[in-house]
């Protein structure tokens, strides 16, 4: 399926890449990056300040990618490989502000959202370009397990970075491209643009309004083919969603995917997709849906509404494994389902306390 995906995503590049169009006041172009087609709308701009902010979002896509990328070459990766020789290592000021958010998510999902993951992410193959095809040995696995890497063991002094314990391997897959689409947000807005969509391969933020009407956006089927939902949203709003169908290895008919649960090394499982809805957050709209989505889906069916509350985020629409979707009382409004769920449960968040 992801060699599909990339046939695909190579396809659209070649055909849509360069030549942005501009139909009933709407600019869109689709650029090519971290490995994902990104759509951006652009609604109301002049073709010719559309374009050139544009080229502004693509080549600060191309310099993150390669900052931060998790196993190719690059500042992310020396500043891993100093951690696990015991060195600390002096790096750029958007890494330290990554690894801030990841220790701030850390804590705000009491541990379930864990970007120091990254040895554990290649001990199961999910730190290459296609992902393994079997389970790692069980020992190995366990080992991570006690060694308890965390983004908490880090210590920031200025821009040098070092590590208490040396099993840290930052991967900031689980909120990066949120990280990215918030900056290019902010990047858009600097340039005067107010009524935009940034859309990373169905994660996105929208902005304002498309003229007279909000925007209408979809929300991914938990099979990634279709579409779930639809939503009209204006203002401001990010929509992030993680999946079971992202990337993963089927080995004895059994599904294994790149979201995995620190607290026992293994993929998460009882959940085919969450999508978390974010609107003016304080941390970065795009970074929190995202890094949320991915730590309620490590929750599981039995624990997503107490890390929901802990992480602060209330608009939910999440997938489970057992045939029910749930979804939050205050999302349920703004959902138009494409064909109503068999089974929908809707959820009180507030209901019980925050712990
Ligand atoms: P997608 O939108 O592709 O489904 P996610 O936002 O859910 O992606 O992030 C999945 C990625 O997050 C993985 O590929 C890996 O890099 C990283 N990851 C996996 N498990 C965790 C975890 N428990 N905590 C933080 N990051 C994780
Ligand atoms: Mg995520």
């Amino acid at each position: 399926m992801n060699g599909l995906r990339l046939v695909l995503a190579a396809f659209a590049a070649l055909t849509l890449i360069g030549c942005g169009q501009a139909r009933q006041d709407t600019y869109e172009q689709q650029l090519m990056a971290f490995g994902t087609l990104v759509d951006i709308s652009l609604y109301g701009v002049e073709p010719q300040q559309a374009r050139q902010a544009v080229e502004a979002v693509d080549a600060l896509f191309q310099q993150q990618h390669h900052d931060w990328h998790a196993w190719q070459r690059g500042e992310l990766d020396s500043l891993n490989q100093a951690i696990a020789a015991g060195r600390s290592q002096q790096v750029d000021a958007s890494i330290v502000h990554l690894i801030e958010l990841g220790q701030r998510f850390e804590r705000l999902s009491h541990g379930l959202f864990n970007p120091a993951i990254g040895h554990l992410l290649k001990l199961w193959g999910f730190q290459q370009d296609a992902p393994g095809h079997s389970p790692p040995d069980p020992a190995a696995v366990r080992r991570w397990v006690q060694a308890a890497p965390s983004t908490l063991q880090l210590h920031i002094d200025g821009g040098r970075v070092s590590s208490s314990n040396r099993a840290v391997k930052l991967d900031f897959g689980g909120f990066a491209k949120g990280y990215s689409v918030d900056t290019a947000v902010r990047l858009l807005e600097q340039r005067g643009i107010h009524n935009l969509i940034v859309n990373a391969g169905g994660d996105l933020c929208l902005r304002g309004r498309h003229g007279e009407r909000p925007w209408r956006i979809g929300i991914r089927s938990a099979d990634g083919a279709g579409v779930l939902a639809s939503m009209d949203l204006e203002g401001a709003h990010c929509v992030f969603t993680s999946g079971d169908y992202e990337r993963y290895f089927e080995y004895r008919g059994k599904r294994y995917t790149h979201i995995l649960d620190p607290r026992s090394g293994y993929p998460a499982a009882g959940v085919h997709s969450v999508t978390v809805v974010t609107s003016d957050a304080a941390l970065g709209d795009a970074a929190l849906a995202d890094a949320a989505a991915t730590a309620l889906f490590v929750a599981g069916v039995p624990d997503w509404q107490r890390i929901a509350r802990a992480m602060s985020v209330d608009d939910i629409l999440l997938v489970g494994t057992d045939g029910i979707t749930y979804v939050t009382d205050a999302l349920r409004p703004l959902v138009h389902f494409e064909q109503p769920p068999a089974h929908l449960e809707s959820v009180r968040l507030d209901a019980q306390l925050a712990p």
